[in-house]
């Protein structure tokens, strides 16, 4: 008999991941960048978008982008990724684009065949439909993207799995939220990216809310778009609007008997971006150093309070989907090689 022997008592019993597409850890930790937000090249309205986002500090900065990350998340959570501190985060694929990053956070396995963005569907498991084919959370798993590429990521023809992305009708519940955000979908085209991150959002918090999944993911793109396309401002913009969901989703799952001290929350990003040179910043891929560098923040119940990390670490991209699955109290397998969960943010 083993005296005193107990498992540790997960109280996760939902997971919502959030990404932001290619945000960089550079803006996370140090908030704007002055030689990008004084470029007339990148920022139009240098002084209005200053005073939203400028302090001398990059302390006050990084609170100024990302308030509830540098309040809520870092009080109670951890953010990972400040490599002038020595925090690593990094991904392994040897890609440094979106599909490739996606597929080794929602699979665990930087997969060498997953070379393009081309709409295939994903031949390898993600922790979505590995979770979703678990007894207990079968049907209560789902997926909202501004890319209209996930439902191949999902492989959502495989998985069964409820994956909502730019161009599909949100049919899945009678609220009446709904028909206003089908309305706005089909009539307000986003010129940056597939459909408007505000409408993802909004149509994965009714989901959540009407729904009630113990498993959501919610894919933003427009930080990504934004870079691209070189507009400093609306990058910046972008982060700041997610920023403040997370937060509302945060105060929502705390109001509620379902989540309320249940619910971890992981967000993440698919790859970086440059950094060298000021025009690398708006790309990444192969050829763009720098770009695999990322970032993580987690916050919930079975999270330490490790707040930013500033001990020397390294994490890779490939960690995330066994860390979904641990703090559920499963064990993600998927035939393939996958990182072990990230043990130092889990208590
Ligand atoms: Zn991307």
């Amino acid at each position: 008999m083993l005296i005193g022997f107990t498992a540790t008592a997960q109280k996760t019993e939902n997971v919502i991941l959030v990404t932001l597409d290619g945000l960089r850890w550079q803006e996370v930790f140090n908030g704007a960048d002055a030689s990008l937000l004084n470029n007339e090249d990148f920022t139009e309205s240098i002084e209005r978008t200053s005073n939203k986002f400028w302090d001398e500090s990059a302390a006050e900065r990084r609170q100024l982008l990302m308030p509830f990350l540098w309040s809520t998340v870092k009080e109670n959570g951890v953010i990972l990724g400040n490599r002038a501190l020595g925090s690593k985060v990094d991904i392994k694929n040897k890609y440094g684009f979106s599909y490739p990053g996606y597929n080794e956070i929602l699979t665990g396995y930087p997969d060498d065949k997953v070379d393009s963005n081309d709409k295939k569907y994903n031949e390898n498991v993600t922790v979505l439909e590995y979770l979703n084919n678990q007894p207990k959370l079968k049907g209560k798993v789902a997926a909202f993207s501004t890319w209209d590429v996930f439902p191949y990521i999902i492989n959502d023809k495989r998985s069964g799995i409820y994956v909502n992305s730019a161009g599909k009708e949100y049919e899945e519940t009678n609220s009446p939220n709904s028909a206003l955000l089908n309305e706005i979908q089909e009539k307000i085209p986003s010129l940056a990216s597939g459909r408007f991150d505000y409408l993802t959002y909004f149509m994965a918090r009714d989901y959540l809310q009407e729904k009630n999944p113990n498993v959501l993911y919610i894919a933003f793109d427009e930080t990504d778009e934004f870079a691209h396309e070189g507009k400093y401002r609306d990058y910046l913009y972008a982060a700041n609007t997610i920023d403040g969901f997370l937060e509302d989703l945060w105060n929502y799952c705390q109001s509620t008997e379902k989540y309320k001290d249940k619910t971890t929350i992981i967000v993440a990003t698919d790859h970086g971006r440059g950094d060298k040179v000021k025009e690398q910043w708006q790309s990444h891929g192969q050829k763009v150093e720098d770009c695999q560098s990322i970032w993580l923040a987690a916050i919930g119940p079975d999270i330490k309070n490790l707040g930013e990390v500033s001990t020397a670490h390294q994490s890779h991209q490939n960690q995330i989907a066994a860390t979904v699955a641990k703090l559920l109290g499963y064990t993600f397998e998927n035939g393939h090689e996958i990182g072990e969960p990230i043990q130092m943010i889990l208590k």
